[in-house]
């Protein structure tokens, strides 16, 4: 009888208590369904862009914050699952560890997720440049046309379209490689006026055709005094790049621009230690590095 008894518990261990087990989790594994969050590149340093993606089912809509700024989340395509938001670390942040802040929107409310992120500080050089005197030490005349100048990028700047412009990943505006070591570097002008070269260079004979990075309007197609004949470009979503030094405008303010687009040529007006193009990559006012723009793998918006 007692034999009979310990088989009956060991089969109610066996086969019941599982079965109870399953019953408890299932419940609770659909009450919290699988949410991912993920940024690329893996390791952010100075002036890197990131692309943060943000994986959940039943979402209707994602927002965050990230070093202050209000992240904007857009879908692609193929997957209702996952929302993305191309974001970045300015070239003068300081490195460190910086809190990520997801506000996921549901049907029943919103759920905050927090992720804490390193900032690695990135190598940047020091390099000692001359340049005519005006550009260090401007006169009265041109201290006016300077400061005109920022009220015009000012305006500019808050102007950035709040849907995706873009159609994919960025390119490289020329063909011919940049100096890659360019981006970030403390430029000492003339032995005294220090400053970091928030672009990219690229070496360029004057009248070399440059391209736009990805689609977009344009902002801005005029003269500056430092940045002679520039060209902005917003992609939207407080996204924008800057074209500068060129000699001739191929595009008006205010058109819309394809990806690959001829938007002017290059040239060496403005503080141009010769001919070149400058490329600046701006999101909220932090200025990235071009070229890791360049290699990331963005997805295509869906079209609203
Ligand atoms: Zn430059």
């Amino acid at each position: 009888m007692a034999r009979v008894m310990l088989l009956a518990m060991r089969n109610l261990v066996r086969i019941v208590l599982p079965l109870v087990l399953v019953a408890f989790l299932i419940p609770s594994i659909r009450a919290q369904p699988a949410t991912s969050i993920a940024w690329t590149p893996d390791i952010l340093f100075t002036g890197s862009p990131c692309l943060f993606r943000v994986n959940s089912p039943s979402l209707t809509g994602v927002t965050g914050t990230w070093q202050g700024h209000e992240l904007s989340f857009f879908q692609e395509p193929k997957d209702p699952d996952s929302w993305y938001s191309l974001a970045g670390v300015d070239v003068g942040a300081k490195s460190g560890s910086y809190e990520l802040t997801i506000e996921l929107i549901q049907q029943s409310g919103t759920k905050t997720i927090r992720r804490t992120i390193d900032v690695a500080p990135a190598p940047y050089k020091e390099i000692p440049l001359t340049v005519p005197q005006k550009f260090v030490e401007p006169s009265e005349q041109e201290q006016k046309i300077i400061v005109a100048d920022q009220q015009v990028k000012r305006r500019i700047f808050a102007r950035s379209a709040n849907s995706p412009l873009w159609t994919g990943s960025f390119s490289p505006p020329l063909k011919s490689a940049p100096r890659t070591d360019s981006f970030g570097t403390r430029r000492i002008f003339n032995g005294s006026l220090v400053s970091v070269h928030r672009g990219l260079d690229y070496r360029a004979k004057v009248g070399t055709p440059v391209r736009a990075a990805n689609s977009a309007r344009v902002l801005l197609a005029r003269p500056l005094f430092y940045e002679g004949n520039c060209v902005i470009l917003d992609h939207g979503l407080g996204l924008m790049t800057i074209y500068m030094h060129l000699s001739e405008f191929k595009v008006r303010e205010g058109e819309l621009v394809r990806r690959g687009q001829m938007i002017a040529l290059s040239g060496e007006t403005g503080r141009a230690t010769g001919p070149h193009l400058h490329l600046s990559v701006r999101w909220q006012g932090e200025y990235l590095d071009p070229a890791k723009l360049f290699s990331l793998n963005v997805p295509r918006p869906v079209q609203p």
